[in-house]
């Protein structure tokens, strides 16, 4: 089956890799190998292998910067659909399409030096727009889907293109409608607000230097849990003792105990077994049951 797409794929001269290091997408750079990554170069393209991929029941998983993605140690079949190829965007007054794999940081950065304002504090979250729509990435006071105004997206379970409003989008903290799987998203669009360029700019080095001195340099896919009501899970580590604590490779890191960072070769193993760790001490002492915010493949 996996080579009739292939040649599938090389008749639609889309691009892929077979037997890919997955610790090379990541940016916590931990992962074994990936059987197949494609990566379309347009939105038609995408569209096209997601009807293949459909309607002959493969099992994939759309990805966009892979900063919040924690790979599996040993090979994954499950095929990889990566977004980067779709980077467009454009802005109408105020009004600014961006397709999936937009840069978030580029695109604030690029709205920022057009006078539009809006992603400022979102501009040090890496990935892409997709990435950051899906999982209502935040930072700083903002939340992703302030912005949003509609989506278009394909229905896997339709085989269409949709576009559904800000609304049922159903955003929450770090969900969105579309984590349940059915959806992947092609472009949203975004309402921005016209201001000056230098005070665009200048927020956004403000946010870059608070986040240089708050986080970590090694890799990792940011933090690993949710804020837990009425708490932070960084503190509740931190005040159980277990900065700078290792398990093989990966560490909780000192500047930032909500991070677990790659100190040394790290696996998925020795993630995850630190966050079970990190899960256990702060439910021993404070009762909270803290819920991974980044996915595990
Ligand atoms: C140093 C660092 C700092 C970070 N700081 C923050 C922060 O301040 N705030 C914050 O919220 N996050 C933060 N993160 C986490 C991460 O960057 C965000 O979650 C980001 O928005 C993920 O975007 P991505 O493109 O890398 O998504 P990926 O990691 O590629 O994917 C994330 C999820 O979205 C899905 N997905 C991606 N694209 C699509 C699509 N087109 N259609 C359907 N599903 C899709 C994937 O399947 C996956 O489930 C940080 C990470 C790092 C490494």
């Amino acid at each position: 089956m996996i080579l009739r797409f292939l040649d599938y794929l090389k008749r639609k001269e889309v691009e892929f890799t077979e037997n890919k290091r997955l610790s090379e997408l990541s940016s916590v750079r931990i992962g074994g190998e990936g059987r197949l990554v494609v990566s379309p170069k347009c939105r038609g393209e995408l569209i096209t292998v997601l009807e293949y991929l459909d309607s002959h029941t493969f099992d994939y998983k759309v990805v966009g910067g892979c900063s919040n993605i924690l790979f599996p140690d040993g090979k994954t079949d499950k095929i990889i659909v990566k977004t980067s190829g779709l980077a467009d965007f454009s802005a109408k007054g105020a009004a600014v399409t961006a397709e999936t794999g937009v840069s978030l940081s580029a695109l604030s950065r690029s709205l920022a030096r057009a006078g539009l304002s809006g992603l400022e504090e979102l501009s040090g979250i890496p990935g892409t727009v997709g990435g950051a729509t899906v999982g209502n990435a935040g930072a700083y006071g903002r939340e992703i889907c302030e912005l949003i105004e509609v989506a278009e997206l394909y229905d896997r379970e339709a085989c269409r293109v949709i576009t559904l409003s800000q609304a049922d989008l159903d955003f929450g903290y770090r969900t969105s409608i579309l984590k349940s799987g059915r959806f992947v998203l092609l472009s949203v669009t975004l309402k921005a607000r016209e201001h000056s360029s230098a005070a665009c700019l200048m927020r956004i080095g403000e946010i870059t230097e608070a986040r240089r001195k708050a986080q970590p340099r090694e890799p990792s896919l940011g933090s690993t849990f949710k804020r837990p009501p009425g708490g932070y899970a960084s503190r509740m580590i931190d005040l159980c003792g277990l900065k700078g604590r290792a398990c093989g490779g990966a560490k909780i890191s000192e500047k930032h105990a909500g991070f677990i960072v790659n100190a040394c070769g790290a696996t998925a193993k020795d993630y995850l077994s630190l966050a079970a760790l990190a899960q256990k001490e702060v439910l021993r002492k404070f009762g909270v049951l803290l819920e991974l915010e980044i996915d595990v493949f």
